[in-house]
């Protein structure tokens, strides 16, 4: 009785000291799952983020270029269709690793896809709606998630997931960091014309 109860105990305590280890910080619970995907935080994954026009051309090019739209990942649910199979999305190959082994990863590699909601979408040479400035998705530099729950002007995210969960503002922290600090801008943050769906690689513009 004794020894079954003794070991019981011990099972119990491995169970305790495995699921505090999972959920005691991002960096561990991502610690089991480093294998087997690129992850890149130096600075070709996670390069200077550029600050106004002039940077953002020097640095990403001429808009609509073949560089803006050259470099793609699968996103399940980027469609518009909640029962579609997903999307590649395109942006600039300067964000091709922070973008695609990064951000990509740490969202399928933490099981999280389900907070993923259509749609999703990168590059798009256009101009920036009721604006004769161009958008900053002309040079693949900016990537909406989650759009039909979390349109333009809307003042807050909207973390419904396509599983119906709530993950409250997962998918933003992934994007911009604390940790793991992938450095996008969220127009969330703009006060005039809040953007919450748009994560973007350029400030002041
Ligand atoms: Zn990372
Ligand atoms: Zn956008």
């Amino acid at each position: 009785m004794l020894g079954s109860s003794v070991r019981s105990r011990v099972v119990f305590l491995a169970l305790v000291a495995a699921v505090a280890a999972s959920s005691y910080s991002g960096s561990v619970a991502l610690a089991g799952h480093m294998s087997g995907w690129n992850h890149d935080h130096s600075k070709a994954g996670i390069p200077p983020r550029p600050s106004g026009l002039k940077e953002l051309n020097d640095v990403f090019g001429q808009r609509c270029s073949d560089r803006s739209n050259n470099a793609r990942s699968w996103w399940p649910h980027a469609d518009w269709d909640p029962f579609g199979a997903g999307k590649y999305v395109e942006y600039h190959t300067y964000l091709a690793r922070n973008i695609g082994f990064n951000i990509r990863n740490h969202i399928n590699a933490a099981h999280r896809d389900g907070a993923l909601y259509p749609g999703i979408g990168g590059y798009n040479c256009r101009l920036i709606d009721g604006s004769t400035s161009w958008s900053v998705h002309s040079w693949g530099a900016a990537v909406d998630t989650n759009w039909q729950r979390n349109p333009r002007y809307q003042d807050h995210w909207n973390g419904r997931g396509f599983d119906g969960q709530n993950y409250g503002t997962y998918i933003p922290d992934v994007w911009r960091g604390g940790f793991p600090g992938h450095r996008f801008f969220w127009g969330l943050s703009w006060p005039t014309a809040p953007d919450p769906m748009h994560f973007q690689y350029v400030t002041n513009y």
